[in-house]
């Protein structure tokens, strides 16, 4: 007996639900990756993605080699190739992670459909690629929560599945084969600072920040400079990682680092529930409408600006410019980034969201778009209507200047907190500096948006 597996944002040995339960009905499973056509249609396999994947691909290719197996990748229509697949191995089953977007979600009910036309069953496994599933806890009310704090309560009470271990033999039949695995060298356009992917490199990185970082997570999450957060949300968006394995490790440290950064992975989820019942907030407002943003045309020098990195306003280039050269941004640094564009620039989110969307390796469509509904105030935030001033978080997260020196050369040799305001640098000093003055100023901003919104 031949069980197929089907591996999406999964790509992992440990603690990897299907894999072990095809291991345990079958006596060889056949480990499929398909480079689905219609997501490079879709635009949504962009350079540093692509990547990535590349890297987790060739890795656990290489673990299941390990175990006596190999990975068979296909590409083409999904349906049809798993379907081809099963075939070829004579396999009664499919396994699954369940998936939660709109476009993934109509995917698998083609595949079953298919599959079961054929006399063959899928079968989808939940909480592989969350901690806690979508529907799991919902309020009185309503089938997803709105809010994450009342989420939160819930979700941390909510009983999580053991993790299990890595199989030690992945037994695969000889006749079904796969075509070359794609190779990060092979693809042009990356962040030159791109990180690597797959699943020892992020058990590596998780092994390291659990020796230095975890337990200081509360304390040093927000410093732009100090760079301290994890840098696993790659890892969890391909699913190298487990995030029941990794509540689990973190809950076991225990502690208020630990806590803090369980939180997060929280929110991780509280979006994922989200986009589960509202499939449409990926690009529709999820709560608040705003139809009122300036015409694209009209700002588009404001959101060049903005896209490269030359706003005039330090922490905001520095962040831009982080995004493109390592292909990732700190957190702290996205919401001051977002807010900018949507209530300084007064820019739809849609636009910036798509702009993360081409750079960011961890870009993901319900972390993604949600944080910045939540930052444009149309979707999750209960204070819909915060500014984040760029001055004041750069003085705040940022306090002598180092994260804006780092990325931001033309402003090296300013000092201290005065890199957040080169506009008040004395006139030579200014004019010396290779630098652009303010897109626009905050007050001017500031009245647009209360304008807009309808606020005195
Ligand atoms: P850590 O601080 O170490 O957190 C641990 C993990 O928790 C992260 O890896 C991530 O999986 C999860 N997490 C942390 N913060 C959030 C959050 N606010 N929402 C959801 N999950 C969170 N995250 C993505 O994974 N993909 C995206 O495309 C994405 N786009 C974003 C866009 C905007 C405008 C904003 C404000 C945030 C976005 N985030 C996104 C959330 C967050 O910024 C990143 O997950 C985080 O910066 C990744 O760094 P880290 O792994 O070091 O995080």
């Amino acid at each position: 007996r031949v069980s197929v597996v089907l591996f999406t944002s999964d790509l992992r040995v440990h603690d990897h639900p299907p894999l072990r339960a095809a291991l345990a009905g079958a006596d060889a499973v056949v480990p499929l990756f398909v480079r689905d056509r219609a997501v490079t249609a879709a635009g949504f396999d962009p350079p540093n993605r692509a990547a990535f994947l590349a890297d987790c691909l060739a890795d656990l290719d290489a673990a299941l080699r390990e175990r006596g197996g190999r990975l068979v990748v296909r590409g083409g229509d999904l349906v049809e190739e798993v379907c081809r697949v099963a075939a070829e191995a004579d396999a009664a089953e499919v396994h699954l992670s369940a998936a939660h977007s709109r476009f993934a979600v109509r995917r698998e009910e083609r595949l079953r459909t298919a599959l079961e036309a054929d006399g063959r069953r899928l079968t989808v496994h939940d909480a592989v690629t969350v901690a806690v599933p979508p529907g799991e806890v919902t309020p009185a009310s309503s089938d997803h929560f709105a809010v994450f704090t009342p989420y939160h309560r819930r979700w941390a009470k909510a009983p999580l599945r053991a993790a299990a271990a890595a199989p030690r033999r992945v037994p695969v039949p000889d006749r079904v084969r796969g075509e070359r695995l794609p190779r990060r060298a092979d693809i042009d356009g990356l962040s030159p600072a791109l990180p690597p992917g797959g699943e020892r490199e992020a058990r590596r990185r998780v092994t390291a920040y659990w020796r230095s970082g975890l337990d200081d997570y509360e304390r040093t999450h927000d410093d732009l400079a100090g760079d301290a957060t994890s840098r696993l949300s790659a890892h969890l968006h391909f699913g190298t990682l487990s995030p029941v394995e990794l509540v689990h490790r973190a809950r076991r440290r225990g502690g208020p680092g630990a806590d803090a950064f369980v939180r997060q992975l929280a929110w991780r989820d509280f979006h994922r529930q989200v986009l589960a019942a509202r499939p449409a907030a990926a690009h529709a407002d999820y709560r608040t409408r705003h139809d009122h943003w300036r015409p694209e045309r009209a700002a588009r020098a404001d959101i060049e600006a903005w896209r490269e990195g030359r706003t005039g306003y330090p922490v905001v280039d520095a962040a831009m410019r982080q995004l493109r050269h390592e292909g990732w941004m700190h957190n702290r640094a996205r919401l001051l980034t977002a807010s900018f564009l949507t209530k300084t620039l007064y820019v739809d989110w849609r636009v910036g969201a798509a702009h993360f969307l081409h750079w960011l390796v961890d870009g993901d469509i319900s972390n993604n778009q949600l944080n910045w509904q939540w930052t444009a105030g149309t979707g999750t935030d209960s204070r819909p209507n915060r500014v984040l001033n760029p001055v004041a978080q750069g003085r705040r997260y940022d306090p002598d200047g180092a994260y804006v020196r780092r990325w931001v050369p033309e402003l090296a040799d300013v000092d201290g907190r005065r890199v957040h305001e080169p506009w008040k640098l004395p006139g030579p000093e200014r004019a010396a500096l290779d630098y652009p003055d303010p897109v626009v100023g905050l007050s001017e901003g500031l009245a647009r948006f209360r304008r807009a919104r309808g606020r005195p």
